[in-house]
């Protein structure tokens, strides 16, 4: 799609309209919006290799999703971050980015930013910068070329480690995200952080979370991140610090070498009572809770009328449904997954 004029609406300040704030008293300031369900990797912990794909006519246009997280800027949101599936391989894709950027550029949003697997991020990460990204999240769970495409089944790791190079030397600030996989990446923590701290990322572990059936079985590689920060206080002096994003992400300081390190534990540590989020899919379905089934169709509403009067009205039905918490378990007991859908749904 060359649709930069097309996803360029004349009206590039937004009218301030009531914040959406939900039921427990949280504003909401923060949506993720996965901008497609597609991906070039097929991580195991993400999707099976044999994914299905939703056809595209179920997939909002790039000028419906700017027109949604127009509406969510409008009504406070402040942070958006574009996932997937993987967002840089959706068409068109700077040119979603370049047209939400006015909302950077009027002051009605502090941040835009995205999560990526890195593949495509040296065609891409100057134009990301030209149009008001500044930071990226970039998934890298081990530096070793064998075990990556083993993660990936058909990511090369060469290729990654040249999308966050392309993504600092463009200028955007990287956060890699590191999911800690217990007998495949456990002993790469302390590899990861020095490549983390010589090249001046962030380091965040993750948790696996039980979404989705991806056809093997999640309990074997699961690793409790209290372990790996019990195994890392061994030899290094970790201090908490105060930094809360209004997410699951927790972060230390390492005495040591003054790095910061992130622990994403939504299954060993409770952070619902801080959610300042809401998720929606490629398809327009909002989630409320990434760990709970409860969903709004927005994309019905959006293509029911292209005034914004019933989506407004659609956003302040949905927030009023947001649940207090989410519900994760991962154990032998509980062999199906928490929630059916798989992460490249909701995004992360
Ligand atoms: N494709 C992009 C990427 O990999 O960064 C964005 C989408 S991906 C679904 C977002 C993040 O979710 C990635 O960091 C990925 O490692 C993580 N993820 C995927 N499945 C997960 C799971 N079951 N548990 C925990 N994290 C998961
Ligand atoms: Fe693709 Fe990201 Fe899922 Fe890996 S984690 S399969 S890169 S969407």
């Amino acid at each position: 799609m060359t649709a930069t004029a097309t996803l360029a609406p004349s009206a590039g300040a937004l009218a301030p309209a009531a914040p959406l704030v939900d039921p427990f008293g949280r504003a909401i300031s923060y949506l993720r919006v996965s901008v497609t369900d597609r991906c070039d990797f097929r991580c195991v912990y993400c999707m099976p290799e044999a994914m299905t794909f939703l056809p595209k006519a179920e997939v909002l246009s790039l000028e419906e999703i700017d027109r949604l997280a127009s509406a969510f800027i409008r009504r406070g949101t402040r942070k958006l971050r574009l996932t997937g599936g993987e967002p840089l391989v959706r068409r068109g894709i700077i040119d979603l980015v370049q047209a939400l950027g006015r909302h950077l550029k009027s002051g009605a949003l502090d941040e835009l930013t995205l999560t990526s697997n890195g593949s495509q991020m040296a065609r891409h990460a100057e134009a990301l910068f030209a149009a008001g990204v500044r930071r990226v999240n970039i998934s890298l769970d081990t530096l070793d070329a064998d075990k990556f495409a083993a993660i990936t089944r058909w990511g090369r790791l060469s290729q990654v480690l040249d999308g966050i190079a392309a993504a600092k030397a463009a200028g955007l600030h990287v956060k890699l995200n590191m999911v800690a996989l217990a007998g495949v990446n456990d002993t790469e923590v302390e590899a990861m952080l020095a490549y983390a701290a010589r090249d001046g990322h962030d380091l965040v572990l993750i948790e696996t979370m039980p979404l989705g059936e991806i056809g093997v079985d999640r309990v074997d590689h699961y690793l409790p991140l209290s372990r790996v920060r019990a195994d890392l206080e061994q030899r290094w002096t970790l201090h908490d610090l105060p930094d809360n994003t209004g997410g699951p992400a927790r972060y230390v300081r390492i005495g040591e070498t003054g790095q910061r390190l992130g622990f994403i534990t939504p299954l060993t540590h409770n952070f619902c009572e801080s959610c300042n989020r809401v998720r929606l899919t490629a398809t327009g379905q909002l989630y409320m809770c990434l760990g709970q089934d409860d969903v709004a169709d927005l994309r019905r509403v959006v293509r029911a009328s292209p005034d914004d009067t019933d989506l407004d009205a659609a956003l302040t039905e949905a927030i009023s449904r947001k649940p207090r918490g989410h519900d994760f378990v991962i154990d032998r007991r509980a062999a199906a997954p928490a929630v059916t859908r798989h992460m490249s749904v909701t995004g992360g």
